[in-house]
């Protein structure tokens, strides 16, 4: 059983159908992102798991119990970061963080000491929250979110809406408190989820497209990946035509550096190596073209084709 089992979820609102039929599993000190575009559900599916929105059908369980019917043991085990953390712009850090602690009957300091050491907001403690820059107030949604010390954490949209320094201080704040838990973050960005996490979980129209690491994922397209090749000693076409030639390479296409870019259906580069030495010529690099999250991301959602993406180092 993982830490977080989604099993055919549907949630309609009047008119709209936001989940259809999702179903995923999110293992134990795994860091998943839900990846998709503006309304693909999202939010819906992270409020569903909260216990705060009902699903219409199928059901979740997080450390096995289920979402609707052990909710109090769920919110026990669950910390949140909505979109829009709650904003109380009177209320400094210390009044909010004491606040959410008594709701959640979190008792003593040292947990919430702790959340204030983890995020680094021991400095803006006495500050009005509304006064604090945007990455702070997201800094106090984090501690917030992690006052009961939850082993999952869910967080929707983490880094949206903060300058570059403060997505690079956050990203950098999920992954230490990913280290000791389970996190599920949404993003619209796909340098967010590439950044901070293990594996990638692609929603589109209420519905999982793909799941699995960026790499798995490139390689579930149809032409697995792709090898960078440059080699001296012979004219660019005779060394693509002894390539093509080779089981497991479907095309060789020169680029504008004098490269050629092999498509090929399995790790072909120790026979690249052979062809290219038993002819006399000289290797000057070989090196996997790994298809970007960018590129499977826009191929899966139907947004470009395939190998539109560009053709350089990508990731
Ligand atoms: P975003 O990144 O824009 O927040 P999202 O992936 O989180 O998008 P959701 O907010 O879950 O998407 O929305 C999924 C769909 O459900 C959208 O079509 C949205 O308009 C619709 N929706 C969301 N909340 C409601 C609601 N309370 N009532 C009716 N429709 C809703």
């Amino acid at each position: 059983m993982g830490a977080v089992q989604v099993d055919g979820i549907t949630k309609d609102y009047p008119g709209v159908r936001a989940l259809d039929g999702v179903s995923f599993g999110v293992e134990r000190g795994e860091i998943v992102g839900l990846l998709g575009p503006n309304g693909a559900g999202k939010t819906t599916l992270l409020k569903i798991l909260t216990g705060a929105l009902a699903p219409t059908a199928g059901r979740a369980s997080l450390d096995g119990f289920d979402v609707v019917t052990d909710s109090l043991e769920v919110r026990r085990r669950l910390g949140y970061l909505p979109e829009n953390a709650p904003v109380y712009p009177e209320m400094t850090p210390r009044e909010y963080l004491a606040f959410m602690a008594a709701v959640r009957r979190v008792s003593g300091t040292t947990d919430r000491d702790r959340a204030i050491e983890r995020c680094g907001i021991g400095d803006v403690l006495d500050r009005p929250i509304g006064q604090l820059s945007k990455g702070y107030r997201q800094r106090v949604g984090l501690a917030q979110a992690i006052l009961h010390w939850p082993p999952i954490l869910l967080l929707d949209e983490p880094t949206s809406g903060l300058d570059p320094q403060q997505i690079a201080e956050i990203r950098a704040l999920i992954l230490e408190l990913g280290r000791q838990r389970t996190v599920i973050l949404s993003s619209h960005i796909l340098a967010e989820v590439e950044a901070t996490c293990d594996r990638v979980v692609i929603i589109e129209g209420g519905h999982i497209r793909a799941g699995g690491t960026a790499a798995e994922l490139a390689a579930r397209l149809e032409h697995g990946s792709r090898l960078r090749v440059v080699v001296e000693g012979a004219p660019a076409d005779q060394v693509a035509e002894a390539l093509t030639a080779l089981d497991g390479v479907d095309t060789a296409e020169p680029t504008a550096d004098g490269a050629l870019l092999l498509t090929t259906r399995r790790d072909v580069r120790a026979d690249v190596f052979g062809r290219i030495v038993d002819r006399g010529w000289t290797l000057l690099e070989l090196r996997a073209d790994r298809l970007s999250l960018e590129s499977v991301y826009l191929t899966l959602t139907g947004a470009a084709p395939p190998g539109a993406a560009g053709t350089g180092e990508e990731s």
